[in-house]
């Protein structure tokens, strides 16, 4: 199974839109591997956004994401990077569709609610960035056979 890393931003937390971000990955049968919420810093920040940072607005990025504490989240299933940036909509909030995260929670490029990773690769380095050793749980649910065919397990 694929995982990606899911990451409840200062505006979700502000907006008391936690429960129902993480209710929506769980509905879809999205499984959550790893949960915990975190105060991130620059040096984070700096790292995670590494494609930003020459951008004007990155001081912006900075004090929006540190602005509370976030809540990262490892969620796991088959395909889990694709389906999940599919739920989460375009980064935009106002050209999202509606029916995704975005589009139907926010109203801002910046603060648009959630960060999801854009491929399994960057998954794997941004799981390992936000999660220590231990902190990702490996368990089935026990409706595997509800959620999967045989050969989508
Ligand atoms: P995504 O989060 O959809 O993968 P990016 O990696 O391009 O998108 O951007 C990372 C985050 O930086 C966005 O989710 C958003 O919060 C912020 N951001 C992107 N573009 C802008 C912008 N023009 N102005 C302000 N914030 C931005």
């Amino acid at each position: 199974m694929e995982r990606s890393l899911i990451i409840l931003k200062p505006s979700s937390i502000q907006r008391f839109l936690v429960g129902d971000v993480i209710t929506r990955f769980q509905r879809k049968g999205l499984v959550i591997a790893g949960i915990k919420m975190m105060q991130l810093d620059e040096a984070i920040l700096r790292e995670h956004y590494a494609h930003l940072v020459d951008r004007p607005f990155f001081p912006w990025i900075l004090d929006s994401m540190m602005a509370t504490p976030v809540i990262v989240m490892c969620i796991e299933g088959k395909d889990a990077v694709a389906v999940v940036r599919s739920m989460v909509g375009a980064t935009n909030s106002r050209n999202a569709a509606p029916g995704t995260i975005r589009g139907d929670f926010g109203m801002s490029g910046q603060e648009n609610i959630v960060h999801a990773s854009d491929s399994p690769e960057n998954a794997a380095i941004e799981l390992k960035r936000f999660f220590r050793e231990g902190e990702i749980f490996d368990y089935a649910p026990a409706l595997m056979s509800s959620l999967y065919a045989p050969d989508e397990k």
